[in-house]
Order: structure tokens, then sequence, then C-alpha cells
């Protein structure tokens, strides 16, 4: 669902209505005091970033331990931050952050880091029929080769559902005794994969999937409903991705950008804007 910048700029005009949203956020309608048990409201302090009970003064902090924290950057900038990438196709390089916020590259990288954190992948199981594949990212020269050759590359294993969402690691190698587990883990036994004939995917069947192999060797890219195109078209979206905003990123942050760029996928359909479902997380990640 879109929410657009002039909802935006309305709904969080200034820090006291960013804070306001965020004890919201995290605390509900707190009805009841923690300390005193009494039916209470919380009023703002001015000047501090808390709200105390009525009664008994006890303090509620709706920024602490979370991505805000110890930060001297204005909620408006951070919630402005979160609004580009909830918006954004392709996530959003510090550069630009900083043009944006007017704010140092050292202060924009921070808060993108801080960002995709937000975007970290959750432990649902895919169930539906599931294109598994691998990609290489990074190095030089634009060979694919898988295993030996690939050294300076970094691999990515992907799993997508048709029609579903999509779970997307790094990994140190393509080995199978890598991506069994990965597999394992993030696919119920019993589905139906495809794969290509790639050695490390041979045991599919004997693990419990129902496996079906794409001969992409011999040239076929698609049998009766037998592909790995919509795999195909996430890693070359992601590919396209990277090099157009972050030019290049390093092995230690991809994962990152992966999160990212997966989670964006995952809710492409969401109703709920993706601003307010990056805004859920902050508070559930302390
Ligand atoms: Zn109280």
């Amino acid at each position: 669902m879109k929410f657009t910048i002039n909802e935006f700029h309305k709904k969080y005009p200034t820090d006291d209505a960013c804070l306001d949203a965020l004890f919201v956020s995290r605390y509900g309608d707190i009805k009841k005091c923690p300390q005193c048990k009494k039916e209470t409201t919380f009023n703002r302090i001015k000047s501090r970033k808390c709200y105390c009970c009525q009664f008994c003064g006890f303090q509620l902090h709706p920024v602490a331990n979370t991505i805000f924290h110890k930060s001297d950057t204005p909620l408006t900038s951070w919630f402005y931050a979160l609004y580009l990438f909830s918006t954004s196709k392709n996530g959003v390089s510090a550069k630009e952050l900083e043009r944006q916020l007017g704010c140092t590259y050292k202060t924009a990288w921070r808060i993108a880091k801080q960002i995709r954190l937000l975007f970290e992948q959750n432990k649902e199981v895919l169930t539906k029929i599931t294109e598994i594949d691998e990609s290489y990212f990074g190095g030089k020269g634009g060979n694919n080769k898988r295993g030996r050759g690939s050294e300076n590359k970094t691999p990515v294993f992907g799993m997508v559902e048709r029609k579903g969402i999509v779970k997307a690691k790094v990994t140190v190698d393509t080995k199978r005794k890598t991506v069994m587990p990965i597999i394992r883990e993030h696919v119920k036994l019993g589905t139906e994969v495809m794969t290509d004939e790639y050695l490390p995917y041979r045991s599919l069947a004997k693990e419990g999937y129902v496996h079906q192999t794409i001969a992409h060797g011999a040239k076929e890219y698609v049998r009766g409903n037998v592909h790995v195109n919509t795999l195909e078209g996430f890693w070359s979206q992601l590919k396209r991705s990277i090099n157009g905003t972050y030019h290049a990123v390093s092995p230690k942050y991809l994962q990152l950008y992966v999160d990212e760029f997966s989670y964006r996928y995952n809710h492409r359909s969401s109703f709920e804007p993706i601003f307010s479902l990056l805004l859920a997380r902050v508070v559930q990640l302390i």
C-alpha cells in the first residue's frame, strides 16, 4: 500500500510526534502502571525522551535499546531515512542519505547500517513449490562458474516459492554439506523443489523432497512447470540493484543487502505500508 511523502510529513512533523509514535508502537495503549499497578496515564516529560506515570513517576523510555538509542540525530531524520528505505525499490546509499538529511557521511553511513538491521529475514518455512539455485556476487570477471573457478566471488544461496516468499543466504561455498542444512532449515520436508542438475542438489529426493530437475547443461530451461526462472529473475534484479545503488558490496556486508532486497521482494504485495512494518520492527528487535 502507498504511503505518500505528504502523508509522511503530516504524520511525523516533529521529534515529539515521532516519539509519540514510538511510544504507541512499543507500549500500545498501556493503561496499568508496571510499578504502582494503578490505572494511569503516562505523560510526556518535556525535554526528555520519556513518559512517566501520573501517580508514581515510573518512567517509560520508548527509544531505549532501539536503533535510535544514543543517537544525536533528530528522530525526524531517522524517520525520514526509514521512509526513504521503505519507498525505495533498490535501497538507499549512505551518499544519498547524506544528501537528503544534510548530515555527515559518517552519520549517514551509521543510520543506513542500523536501518538495514530491520530487514533481517524471519524464520518462516517455505511450503509451496520452491525453486532452489545459487548465484555469485562480486569479484572480478563476469563468469558464473560454480565451485572451482569462482574463488574471488561470494556465493549466495537462494530458495523461492512460486508466487510466494524468498530466502537467500550468503554462504562460504555451494558444497552439499553447506547448502543441505540451509534447505532443511527453510524448506519443509516433502515440498516439491526445482533445481538444475548441479551435483550438490542430486540428493534432494533422498533427503525427502519431491525433486524436479531442469537440464541447463543440455540447454533445457523450461519443461512444463519445471524451471528456476523465478529465482533467476530475483538474482538479476538483486544484481542490478547492488550495481546501481551501491556499486560494490564487500562480502562482509553482502548479507545485509541480500536481506534488505529479500524483504522488499517478500512484502511486494503487503497491504500495510512497508514504513509501518519497519517502524513496528524497530521496537520488536530490542
Ligand atoms: Zn505508577
